[in-house]
């Protein structure tokens, strides 16, 4: 059996300045990314909203992979727009421009066929959005989220209202930090189980992401690139390979999350490798079962345990 997996969050046109160089207005967005990952492994079905600006051969691309789109809604108006630069080390980002656009009168609708989705993630987006779309599912077995600072700054009241209805967060270090007031990040995120969700998932960027869940914890690294281009989309690429996955496998046990969190690891380390989702476009499911080798051998080693 395999679980339906549903996912809300921005599709965008991101315009991106890192070392590798700048591109301006491609496709982005937590759910572009989320639901590209997820394609590989399962049909996502994708709640979101674009403006009549959004390119046709962006839709058609999601499509190709098999992405559901009847939540897919095109009003009048621009498309939501985010724009970054990462540093010369990539080691950190600044976010340029954020125009909600579309964004700000969008109220999630989901198609009937949606609803009684077993898996749903609430990607990155104003967190009001999500408790929209939590409102229209049945009994969802698993109810995923992520955040960030533009929210945790301007949003606060909002996102403890889902965190209070979530099983688990995925997010990224300082954001966890800045969420639960904490720097070290086992206690960050023994704070924020504290506030609704039971597992959290902290992204560290090349340091790969920690699973905290009721059996403790669990490390997923990073692959070691030679090279990495843009990093952008890589946390939401790391959940859509791992809802993907749990969604294939139709199960939820502490061993399949642990290999869903080594295919989030797969995921996010061909996302990195090119600018918006281009790597993404071009994986086949060698190139998947190849890197997630590479994983076993990078991390497997033999317990020398001293008698
Ligand atoms: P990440 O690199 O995982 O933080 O994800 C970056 C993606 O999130 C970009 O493609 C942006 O379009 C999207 N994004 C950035 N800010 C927001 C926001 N405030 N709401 C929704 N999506 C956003």
């Amino acid at each position: 059996m395999t679980f339906q997996l549903v996912v809300v969050g921005s599709v965008a046109l991101d315009s991106v300045e890192a070392p590798a160089g700048r591109h301006d207005d491609v496709l982005g967005g937590s759910a572009s990314f989320f639901a590209t990952a997820a394609s590989y492994f399962t049909k996502p079905s994708l709640v979101a909203i674009v403006g009549a600006d959004f390119p046709e051969a962006h839709v058609q691309f999601l499509r190709a992979r098999g992405v559901d789109l009847a939540g897919l809604e095109r009003v009048d108006g621009k498309t939501f727009r985010w724009a970054g630069r990462y540093s010369s080390d990539l080691g950190s980002r600044t976010t340029l421009d954020t125009q909600l656009n579309v964004f700000a009168g969008f109220k999630p609708k989901l198609p009937e066929s949606y609803r009684d989705a077993e898996l749903v993630f609430l990607g990155n987006i104003e967190p009001t959005l999500q408790l929209d779309v939590l409102d229209q599912v049945r009994r969802p077995r698993l109810v995923a989220m992520d955040t960030m600072n533009f929210w945790i700054d301007g949003r606060l009241e909002a996102l403890r209202r889902v965190l209070a209805r979530v099983d688990l967060l995925v997010i990224n270090d300082e954001e966890a930090r800045q969420l639960a007031g904490k720097h070290n990040l086992p206690q960050a995120a023994r704070a924020i189980r504290a506030l609704g969700p039971k597992t959290v998932i902290v992204k560290r960027g090349d340091s790969g992401a920690l699973l905290f869940h009721e059996g403790g914890v669990f490390a997923a690294p990073a692959y070691p690139l030679e090279e990495v281009i843009d990093p952008t989309g890589a946390g939401d690429t790391f959940a859509g390979g791992f809802m993907g996955y749990l969604a294939q496998q139709g199960d939820l046990g502490a061993a399949t999350v642990k290999r869903a969190m080594i295919h989030g690891s797969v995921m996010a380390s061909f996302s990195v490798e090119a600018f918006s989702l281009d790597r993404l476009r071009a994986l086949t499911s060698d190139d998947i079962s190849a890197r997630y080798r590479a994983f076993c051998d990078l991390t497997h080693f033999e317990d020398l345990r001293i008698a």
